[in-house]
């Protein structure tokens, strides 16, 4: 039985916000993949969080969501389907592979339908100055809009090729951007699955030869 870590990936704040999107399914290769986006309420959590809405846009539509459920339900849904898609596209593009048509017509239809309602606040966010959408009602083409540009651009982008998942074998896999200098990062992060991978290797090293310590301490 595998143990999963608890708050696994919950140091990945600074990865591209459509991966961190794609990693709200933990532990996505898996046989029990974790969700962090179970309903509604913890999508607009996690929208404030990655500072994607203001604390009253959210509150303006958990207000909404408390009146509209099925409307609330339905968002949820396109979110966790523009999840997916995403998911998809980077394994696609990471693998040189064709992307699936329906996958790019989920993505291309939140681009298209998306406004470029931008502002800056004037207020500081807690991670500094940022750029946010400006207060709207909650239609889904507009708070997933951020996510879906974040995405457009790291696909079509330079960067495209940098994508990864995690090389863990439990199946973790959450995908990142490697941005070390040799090209050759393979965890999510190393103080958690490159850690164990580490002590795995030790561990079998130790085993196949367990003199090897005392050998070279002589
Ligand atoms: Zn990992």
């Amino acid at each position: 039985m595998i143990k999963y870590p608890r708050g696994h990936g919950a140091d990945a704040g600074s990865e591209e916000l459509a991966l961190r999107f794609v990693n709200t399914l933990a532990w996505r290769n898996a046989a029990t993949p974790e969700e962090r986006l179970p309903d509604a309420e913890s999508l607009v959590e996690w929208l404030v969080n990655s500072e994607i809405i203001s604390p009253q846009t959210a509150g303006r539509l958990r207000k909404k969501g408390a009146r509209q459920k099925v409307e609330a339900r339905t968002i949820h849904r396109q979110a966790l389907g523009l999840r997916e898609a995403l998911s998809r596209l980077f394994m696609a593009r990471t693998r040189s592979l064709t992307p699936p048509r329906e996958d790019l017509h989920v993505l291309n239809r939140i681009l298209a339908e998306s406004q470029p309602r931008i502002a800056a606040l004037q207020e500081e966010a807690a991670s500094g100055p940022t750029w946010r959408l400006l207060p709207s009602e909650g239609a889904a083409n507009e708070i997933l809009a951020p996510i879906a540009w974040s995405a457009a651009e790291l696909l079509t982008g330079p960067r495209a090729t940098r994508v990864r998942q995690c090389a863990d074998e439990r199946g973790c896999g959450a995908m990142f951007l490697d941005q070390s200098r040799l090209n050759n990062r393979r965890w999510c992060s190393m103080g958690d699955c490159g850690n164990r991978a580490k002590a795995k290797r030790h561990y079998l090293r130790k085993k196949q030869n367990p003199n090897a310590q005392s050998a070279r301490a002589k």
